[in-house]
């Protein structure tokens, strides 16, 4: 999955500190990431590539995390492909880098950006807010009003009935390939709750014995996925929700597609399934 970067080490521990030359920055424009030009991997700029062109970039940074002994900082002056070498490319390029650990850097990186992005102003009282220099928490002087970055919970569900698993694809995304049912914890509702309510209205079925497999921070929307298996309790008969899904289908344990990628848990789930890896 992209958050198993082993051996490398993510460290989320925020740190009061100012960026050095050394250190690296992520800067994103939209849904696009600084990188250099002419590399066959994502490489994130350092402070001393820009310091001839930008040479305030570090001053005004924002510490994000720390990969082994690097350190990551959010730029956000805008215009930084202007200097030779470097440029903006579409954030799907962390769905295919090879080296997991680029892309998690730099996806993890994105949710930030879009946190710090969107909460320019309180909530509440819509004056400008402030960055704590304590931990990763934004605050209003005005009223008081702190904010932390969004992680929402959502079901992975892996619905199984013998040799069959359930498959489906979504509606009008750039993500195309089978999928697994997914969707969001609502106000009030347990993840076991979430589970049944979603199967039930994607794709009109019962499940029973639900088993927890794992979960996954899934930064590209702010999400932190919880995967289950659950098995098909009664009729197998499908009723599509056809506003949210193109197709749901079972599918023999032989006849699951590859996972090509490798870093979704909706596709490991898929390949334990398939290769008979998972005890249900
Ligand atoms: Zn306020």
């Amino acid at each position: 999955m992209i958050n198993d970067i082993a051996p490398r080490r993510f460290d989320n521990c925020y740190k009061n500190k100012k960026a050095e030359p050394h250190d690296l920055f992520l800067s994103y424009e939209g849904n696009t990431v600084l990188v250099k030009k002419d590399k066959d991997k994502l490489w994130y700029p350092s402070f001393k590539d820009y310091e001839e062109d930008f040479p305030g970039l570090a001053e005004n940074a924002t510490f994000l995390f720390t990969v082994d002994d690097i350190n990551y900082y959010l730029v956000e002056e805008k215009g930084l492909d202007s200097v030779d070498g470097w440029t903006y490319i579409s954030t799907e390029n962390f769905r295919t880098e090879p080296k997991k650990w680029r892309s998690f850097v730099g996806v993890a990186g994105w949710q930030l950006s879009r946190w710090y992005g969107n909460n320019l102003f309180c909530g509440r009282c819509g004056k400008p807010m402030k960055r704590s220099e304590k931990e990763r928490m934004i605050y209003c002087e005005a009223c008081g009003y702190q904010s932390y970055p969004t992680i929402s919970p959502c079901v992975i569900v892996a619905v199984h009935d013998g040799d069959r698993l359930l498959l489906t694809k979504y509606k009008g995304r750039t993500y195309t390939r089978h999928a697994l049912i997914a969707g969001f914890a609502e106000i009030g509702e347990s993840l076991e709750q979430a589970v049944h309510r979603e199967v039930e209205e994607e794709v009109g079925l019962k499940v029973k014995n639900l088993k927890f497999y794992k979960s996954q921070p899934w930064p590209f929307t702010d999400t932190l996925l919880v995967g289950f298996y659950a098995e098909l309790d009664g009729d197998d008969t499908i009723t599509l929700q056809e506003d949210e899904l193109s197709s749901g289908e079972w599918f023999n344990r032989d006849d699951i597609p590859p996972d090509k990628y490798k870093i979704s848990l909706t596709g490991e789930m898929m390949t334990a399934f398939k290769n008979r890896t998972v005890e249900l």
